[in-house]
């Protein structure tokens, strides 16, 4: 039988130096014997495996396009293509990985100072400090840009911090935190690196996720929490600069998006060739091929569309509306990929060791954040109307 591959138009093998390429595969073959054999014992547990970290940092692959800090330096589409690896073996991983390397270090190097960066960039490369980045609150998600409730005073060189941060990644065991709050004298968004246990910051686990059951979500509460101005980001003035470090990590979002349909794409190819009914396998049947078609399409589509997004990032031309439509296409599309996956494996679509139910359920989380559909769908529309549908 011909070889399971989801990258139908090769863009691994092509698009890739050789030595990209060898490291994409190395990082595959680090997912595949050390991370999937572990993966739906803690996706039902709920638990996150601190026991990878280690070797997640001996790949060396954190903060992987950063230039300096210790960090690789390497192409967007390097990234692209590990956050899609990340996510076609396991969805939460993968957005633990994006938490720490996207949003809580992209936050440092997008809007920190020297200092700030030389200080906490070298050590969460390695690892050996944990990142989250907590904008979301309990009553303010999609309106964050105008409407964030959580306080920032400051007095002399102190700020205080009152609020509470909601959906915060690895917010329960995270060594420092980015926490967005709206300072009260001028009104602006500003960046705090809030470290762990510091006095009047308390995080609770979220319970019952049905989604990235790996993922550690946070409940934080910041009560009269108090930090230092120099821990302040020093280059984030308004909620502009926060949105930089979105526009970035949503595109990675939208190569997760491929990631998580291509594990379930291949998952369900290799079951229907396996799988025997009528005395034939169903991948022998016309209906089913026709499922397994439309996957392959909706994911060569999503990959080709990865593909320049991350060449726009390159040649530094991206634009927030083109993370917007990455991110709405490819978490549209991954949706379907994975309800068909699902489907064509009738009652072992939905059962955890088939390997497809985990990424069915990841799906909705990866299309609910960084920006929803109608958050990212309006990004879009205002660019191509002129029009903002926003308020
Ligand atoms: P709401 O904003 O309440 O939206 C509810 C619905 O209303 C959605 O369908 C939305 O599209 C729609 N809607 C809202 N406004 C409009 C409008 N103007 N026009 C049309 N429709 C509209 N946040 C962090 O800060 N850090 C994290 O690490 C983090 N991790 C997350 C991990 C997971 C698993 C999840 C699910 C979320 C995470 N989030 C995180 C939060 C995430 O970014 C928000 O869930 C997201 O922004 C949507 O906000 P909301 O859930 O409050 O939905």
């Amino acid at each position: 039988l011909p070889p399971i591959d989801g990258d139908f138009y090769r863009l691994g093998e092509e698009a890739l130096s050789e030595e990209d390429r060898a490291l994409q595969l190395k990082v595959r073959a680090f997912l595949e014997a050390e991370v999937q054999p572990i993966v739906n014992q803690y996706w039902n547990k709920a638990e996150f495996p601190h026991e990878i970290i280690p070797r997640l940092a001996e790949l060396n692959i954190c903060g992987l396009t950063y230039q300096g800090y210790g960090c690789p330096g390497k192409s967007n589409l390097m990234e692209g293509i590990l956050a899609m690896e990340m996510a076609r073996v396991d969805t939460s991983i993968s957005t633990f990985f994006g938490v720490q390397s996207g949003l809580a270090m992209g936050s440092i190097y997008l809007c920190g100072s020297e200092e700030q960066k030389e200080k906490w960039l070298p050590l969460m490369q390695q690892f050996k400090v944990i990142g989250a980045f907590g904008l979301t609150e309990p009553e303010v998600g999609s309106g964050a840009a105008g409407g964030l409730t959580a306080t920032a005073r400051r007095e002399g060189d102190t700020w205080t911090l009152n609020g509470e941060k909601k959906w915060i990644g690895n917010a329960t065991f995270a060594d420092v935190t980015v926490i967005w709050a709206r300072d009260l004298d001028d009104g602006q968004v500003k960046g705090f690196l809030v470290e762990k246990g510091a006095p009047g910051f308390a995080v609770e686990k979220m319970q019952n996720k049905m989604a990235l059951r790996i993922v550690q979500n946070g409940l934080i509460t910041m009560k009269d929490c108090r930090v230092s101005e120099k821990d302040r980001l020093q280059h984030a003035n308004s909620f502009k600069d926060t949105a930089k470090v979105l526009r970035m990590t949503r595109a990675g979002v939208a190569w997760q998006a491929v990631g998580c349909a291509r594990g379930a794409y291949e998952n369900a190819l290799h079951y229907t060739r396996t799988r025997k009914q009528f005395g034939k396998p169903i991948a022998s049947f016309q209906m089913i091929q026709n499922h397994l078609v439309e996957m392959l399409s909706n994911l060569t589509a999503m990959q080709t569309l990865c593909f320049r997004l991350s060449q726009l990032q390159e040649q530094g031309l991206l634009l927030d509306e083109h993370a917007s439509l990455a991110k709405v296409f490819c978490s549209l599309r991954t949706r379907d990929v994975v309800s068909r996956a699902r489907e064509v494996m009738g009652g072992n679509g939905i059962l955890l060791e088939y390997n497809v139910a985990r990424f069915v359920a990841d799906a909705e989380a990866i299309y609910s954040y960084e920006g929803t559909r109608e958050i990212n769908s309006l990004i879009v529309g205002r660019a191509i109307t002129g029009f903002s549908a926003f308020v």
